[in-house]
């Protein structure tokens, strides 16, 4: 079975028939679809076209009618933003009513270890969600509106606190500021995709090894480029971590399988990797 652990309803244009097809087409049994509910001054007006042009980025209502239609291809996730006061409220009826399983995913201006933030991670913990977060450090738009950067969520020290706040909560890194310290060199706040040999003393292994509650989704180039950036050291890391790591593409394409599968992986852990912790994650057998 294969999981695609971080897609979302109107990406690109997809129509749910149309994501249906293309996970057939790419042998994807399974999507979890995330939502970026995200106040509009804190995300790239370019980029919107990307998303859901109706209501931007991405509705929960969107995913809801994607499941709706294709309940055995989808798993529906919701993260609210903890800031708004009917967060919890919403998550919990979002839970009750709709069967959603996943928080995700965060993607916001904001450190990740507000209070606000805590306590709703918190009780996704109580409820067994785990959390997909989105990091992002500042790098220049050159202009000084709408925004002179698109920074999300204040870095890795913010992840570690999470993890030690929230123990009983799952969580899962995603986007170049997590994945970029794959490696122990000081590229991650210079580039967004540091490229060239991993040096030892990344702050993903050490985060692994000290917080049970941390995993890790491979989802588009950011995890990509981690994983490819020195590929013996990313054959390494899958193998060494293959209970944390996740598949999942924020995309429509096949890259990751491709290099995942050009690795001569053990099939144990390829079944991991592709589905097993996933399924993990939201408490499902396989
Ligand atoms: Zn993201």
């Amino acid at each position: 079975m294969i999981i695609d652990a971080h897609n979302h309803a109107g990406y690109y244009g997809y129509s749910a028939e149309r994501m249906v097809r293309d996970m057939d087409e790419q042998g994807i049994d399974k999507t979890w679809l995330l939502t970026w509910e995200c106040p509009k001054d804190e995300y790239d007006p370019e980029v919107q076209h990307l998303y859901n042009v109706f209501s931007a980025p991405i509705a929960y209502e969107t995913c809801r009618e994607y499941r709706d239609q294709y309940p055995d291809r989808f798993i529906l996730g919701f993260a609210p933003d903890p800031r708004r006061p009917e967060s919890l409220d919403r998550l919990q009826a979002a839970i009750a009513l709709h069967g959603v399983k996943v928080c995700g995913e965060i993607k916001l201006r904001m450190m990740y270890d507000n209070p606000d933030a805590i306590r709703m991670f918190r009780y996704c913990g109580e409820k067994g969600l785990p959390v997909t977060l989105h990091f992002d450090y500042e790098f220049s738009t050159g202009h000084k509106y709408p925004r002179p950067n698109w920074w999300y969520g204040g870095g890795i020290d913010v992840l570690q606190r999470v993890l030690e706040k929230c123990p009983e909560t799952n969580f899962l890194g995603h986007a170049p500021g997590f994945w970029a310290h794959i490696s122990g060199d000081d590229q991650y706040d210079k580039v967004p995709y540091p490229k060239g040999p991993v040096v030892p003393g990344g702050r993903i292994p050490e985060l692994l090894d000290r917080y049970p509650n941390l995993y890790c989704d491979i989802s588009a180039g950011s995890g990509l480029t981690a994983l490819s950036r020195d590929p013996a050291f990313g054959r390494e890391f899958l193998i060494q971590y293959q209970d944390r790591i996740v598949y999942a593409r924020d995309a429509f394409n096949n890259k990751h399988r491709e290099y995942l599968d050009s690795l001569n992986l053990d099939a144990e852990v390829l079944r991991k990797i592709y589905s097993g912790n996933a399924l993990k994650l939201i408490g499902e057998d396989e």
